[in-house]
């Protein structure tokens, strides 16, 4: 699922309100960047745990947030494929 610029928006917001969007922890950079796209783990033992993705634009360490956590209600009853 790709995200629309709304629930971008909704994600930031979250980042920002939850205190998650400090510089990046290895180098210090403020270069936070969204990966436009819903992941999902298959490791899980419901077959999909449902992730947002952050990375740094300047080492590109990369921070993973349960999308059910980070953005209550983002997805329906907590399910992708209803979304
Ligand atoms: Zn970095």
């Amino acid at each position: 699922m790709i995200f629309t610029q709304e629930v971008k928006t909704r994600i930031q917001d979250a980042l920002i309100s939850k205190g998650a969007n400090k510089p990046c922890s290895v180098c210090n950079s403020k270069d936070l960047v969204l990966v436009d796209e819903l992941i999902l783990s298959d490791k899980s033992s419901g077959g999909k745990f449902p992730t947002i993705v952050t990375g740094c634009g300047n080492c590109g360490k990369i921070e993973t947030f349960a999308a059910n956590t980070l953005v209550p209600g983002l997805l329906p009853n907590g399910k992708v494929g209803e979304y």
